[in-house]
């Protein structure tokens, strides 16, 4: 039987625990990671990568809590992709230095104006014709194309560098296979797994997404609950080099489409849809939602043809905190009870927001470091492997 005491444990290697292992044990912590499957294989490597800064959320003309929450967060990235920032994410592929909005029309003046505002400077950019990606540079192109300051990154390579120099503190174990043990006032006391390992410390962190629900059952906790907006997304791979990082705006304040562009290993690209016909696509076939795509594609960008497109969907959830008529979240959320806490990131950009939260929690708690393991101790563990994406051809 192998017992290993430490500071931290954190259930789940997606976004939100890996950030959360690499700036806590920058703090000093002694930290393990338990993750069931493969790191980033919940919601994280099947998001479309992108790190809002909310714009997308003020599209209504006003600027909410959302994008308050949410506006530091490219800077934080950038500053982290240059070797700047609290974890090192140098050396990750950068997709696109930018994500952009563009519309069919002419955009109403009120969207337009807004744009315009001061609160916007630095984050929106009107784009001269001659500077347009590619795509929109077609003579049939007729809208308003706009410029976000947002990255769009290659999640499964941001994933492999925040768990490459610390592979020997991720483990591969579902807790839905282990004993909880708790003390009578409700302190979880240990993780046992099979009869050779038991893990105690001094802070359980549940970070494991969707999982979180199977834990806070098991663990018999209540609050808080957690909600899942599920979504129906579109993938067409194919052999067209054509980029496109944007959202299509209609006439509501949701984007009618969010496409990103991605790289896959065999030379093909992979389209991704999320957005309006991500959410409104829950009731129809992967057949339907296919052909709802195609006639989207045709209608928004009538003068693109892909070359030997296999076209798929992905029905995947988000997990959140529960919220009144499931509407979305505006921040990171952390709630701590007892020596636990349960996280959800609400968006991939919101990583650090969240582990923010768990630093200063864990001050506010006057928890030091105490333990340290041995690389001796971590001998023998199954480490978990980075997932592949959803498109990505086998
Ligand atoms: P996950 O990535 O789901 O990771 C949870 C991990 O916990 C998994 O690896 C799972 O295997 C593990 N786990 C579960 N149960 C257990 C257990 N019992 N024991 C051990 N391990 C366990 N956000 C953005 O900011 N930008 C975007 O462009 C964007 N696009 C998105 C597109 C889609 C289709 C979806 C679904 C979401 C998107 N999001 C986006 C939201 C973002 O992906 C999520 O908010 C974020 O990835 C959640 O990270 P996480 O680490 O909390 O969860």
């Amino acid at each position: 039987m192998k017992n290993l005491q430490t500071d931290i444990v954190i259930v789940g290697g997606g976004i939100a625990g890996l950030w959360m292992l690499n700036t806590l044990t920058k703090q000093g912590y002694d930290v393990l990671l338990l993750e069931a499957n493969a790191l980033g294989g919940g919601q994280s490597t099947r998001s479309q990568g992108i790190i809002h800064g909310g714009i997308k959320y003020a599209l209504n003309g006003v600027l909410s809590q959302a994008s308050d929450a949410i506006k530091e967060m490219p800077a934080r990235w950038k500053a982290c992709l240059a070797g700047l920032g609290e974890v090192d994410l140098q050396g990750v592929t950068q997709l696109s230095d930018a994500h952009y909005l563009w519309s069919q029309r002419s955009l109403g003046s009120k969207i337009t104006s807004f744009f315009a505002k001061k609160a916007m400077s630095g984050r929106v950019d009107s784009v001269e014709k001659q500077d347009y990606p590619l795509l929109f540079q077609d003579k049939k192109f007729k809208g308003n194309l706009y410029r976000l300051n947002e990255v769009v990154l290659d999640i499964p390579s941001v994933i492999r560098k925040l768990s490459e120099q610390l592979t020997q503190r991720i483990l591969q174990l579902d807790t839905r296979q282990c004993q909880w043990q708790k003390d009578d006032s409700g302190n979880i006391i240990s993780l046992t797994a099979s009869s050779q390992l038991t893990i105690t410390a001094q802070r359980f962190i549940f970070a494991a997404g969707e999982g979180n629900a199977a834990i806070l059952d098991a663990l018999a906790i209540d609050s808080p609950q957690m909600q899942v907006r599920p979504l129906h997304m579109v993938m067409a791979t194919h052999r067209t080099n054509l980029p496109i990082y944007a959202h299509c705006i209609g006439t509501s304040s949701k984007p009618l489409v969010t496409l990103t562009h991605h790289i896959n290993n065999d030379g093909s690209f992979t389209w991704y849809y999320g957005g309006d016909i991500a959410e409104s696509g829950l009731e129809y076939t992967s057949e339907q939602q296919i052909a709802r795509a195609q006639e989207l594609t045709a209608q928004i960008l009538p003068w693109v043809t892909l070359k030997d497109v296999h076209w798929q969907t992905l029905r995947i959830n988000r997990a959140e905190p529960k919220q009144s008529a499931l509407s979305r979240p505006d921040a990171a959320f952390l709630a701590s009870d007892h020596n636990y806490f349960i996280a959800w990131p609400t968006k991939l950009a919101l990583a650090p927001d969240l582990s923010d939260k768990v630093i200063q929690a864990l001050h506010d708690q006057k928890i030091v470091a105490k333990y340290t393991l041995s690389a001796q101790q971590l001998e023998n563990l199954s480490s978990a492997k980075v997932a592949s994406t959803a498109w990505q051809p086998q």
